[in-house]
């Protein structure tokens, strides 16, 4: 049997970039995944010829040149730009907040306007506070962008998506809410966005071109008690708290459920996503994924569209992980299990679930990148 420099659990980004460099740098590898796919959260299922983002709509975006050039010579990107459309019962906004949301909340048509508007909602807010710091994110909320943003665009989105009141929420979860003075819809303020030109699964399978892979294989079944019969060194993306098989207690997270339907016309709402910040309806946002990668009329080639509403949900085991909930008592427990991870020199723990982090595509390259430096310094 061949004994491998590398086993890598986990083939999201992660998994799939160090697999990437190690394989460059003459590493013999294999990456194991427990899900029947690779490609973790990225991972995209056709569906009537559209790529359907399984695990939640992703789109790359990045300042960082040598990310952006690292993925581009993988596979090329298109020139998607994200620009979600509100509807708060059936009034619709522009996001993120701009001119043109400001023009739809209250017929301002200049920045003056528009800034006298959201001052003077502001100061009402800060006043109300009688010079106290704000307890909660409602209260932040309304300083930060004043009462009718709030109301109709944040909380009652952000209620679903956290299942709790914002009054009850910490202020800390909303540090910022940027406001732009111009007339852009672009959600990003990245220099780079778009999406893998034939989608994800593109990105992925070029990124692992030349390593072995086993799908439909959990770790927890067969390698964790001798891995290191199978290869020299571990690197692990899973949860960190199974790892340690939940020593000290399970980590907890958000998740989403998703309901995908196939419909029969070509343009169900003329863009990628459209968030829904009202309490009425249930789901969180609607996401048509043939915006993703078709632009303009050429939509309508395809006569069928795919849509996935998504339903923000408290996390049990056996769910999906999506968001970690970094409060305190979480981040505190994330902290032993770090600390366990020093007496395992050989295993490389990296990723969004094995750091207890919510990291974006473009951090998780970037990450990659570093360790690999470290890993095979002077090999590529
Ligand atoms: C809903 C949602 C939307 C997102 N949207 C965006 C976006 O628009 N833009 C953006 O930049 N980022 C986005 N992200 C973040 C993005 O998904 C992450 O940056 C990326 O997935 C991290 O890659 P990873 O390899 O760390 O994790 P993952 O992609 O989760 O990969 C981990 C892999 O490990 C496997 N695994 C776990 N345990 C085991 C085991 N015991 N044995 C074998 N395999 C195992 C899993 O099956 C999985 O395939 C989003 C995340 C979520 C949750």
């Amino acid at each position: 049997m061949t004994k491998y420099d590398y086993l890598i659990v986990g083939s999201g980004l992660y998994g799939s970039t160090f697999a990437y460099f190690a394989h460059k740098a003459g590493k013999n590898c294999l990456v194991i995944d427990k899900r029947p796919q690779v490609g973790g959260n990225v991972y995209c299922e056709k569906i009537e010829g559209i790529n359907v983002h399984k695990y939640g709509a992703h789109i790359f975006h990045t300042s960082n040149k040598k990310v952006w050039d690292l993925v581009n010579s993988i596979v090329p990107f298109n020139r998607y730009t994200n620009s979600p459309i509100a509807n708060w019962k059936g009034e619709l906004y522009n996001l993120p907040f701009n001119m043109n949301t400001f023009y739809q909340m209250w017929g301002v048509r200049t920045p003056a306007e528009a800034k006298a508007k959201i001052d003077e909602q502001k100061a009402e807010a800060i006043a109300a506070l009688n010079d106290r710091e704000p307890a909660n994110l409602e209260e932040q909320a309304l300083c930060l962008v004043g009462k009718d943003i709030f109301h109709k665009l944040i909380k009652e989105y952000t209620e679903k998506q956290w299942g709790r009141p914002c009054s009850e929420l910490p202020a800390f979860i909303i540090k910022r809410l940027p406001l732009r003075f111009t007339y852009d819809n672009n959600y990003f303020n990245d220099s780079y966005q778009g999406i893998p030109v034939g989608g994800y699964n593109k990105l992925i399978d070029r990124l692992l071109k030349g390593v072995d892979i086993r799908t439909s294989c959990d770790f927890f079944e067969g390698y964790a008690s001798n891995w290191n019969e199978t290869a020299d060194n571990l690197v692990y993306t899973g949860p960190i708290d199974r790892f340690f098989n939940y020593k000290y207690g399970h980590l907890k997270y958000r998740t989403i459920h998703f309901d995908t339907e196939i419909l029969d016309t070509p343009n169900y709402q003329g863009n990628a996503v459209v968030n829904y910040t009202d309490s009425e309806t249930p789901y969180t946002r609607i996401i048509e994924h043939k915006h993703f990668e078709t632009f303009g009329n050429t939509v309508y080639d395809n006569t069928k569209t795919v849509i996935s509403k998504e339903f923000s949900e408290e996390w049990t085991l056996g769910k999906e992980e999506f968001y970690p909930v970094n409060d305190e008592e979480n981040n505190q427990l994330y902290n032993k299990y770090k600390e366990l991870t020093k007496s395992e020199p050989k295993v490389i723990f990296g990723g969004r679930l094995a750091e207890y982090k919510y990291y974006d595509m473009a951090p998780i390259i970037e990450k990659v990148m570093e360790v690999a430096k470290k890993e095979f310094s002077g090999n590529h």
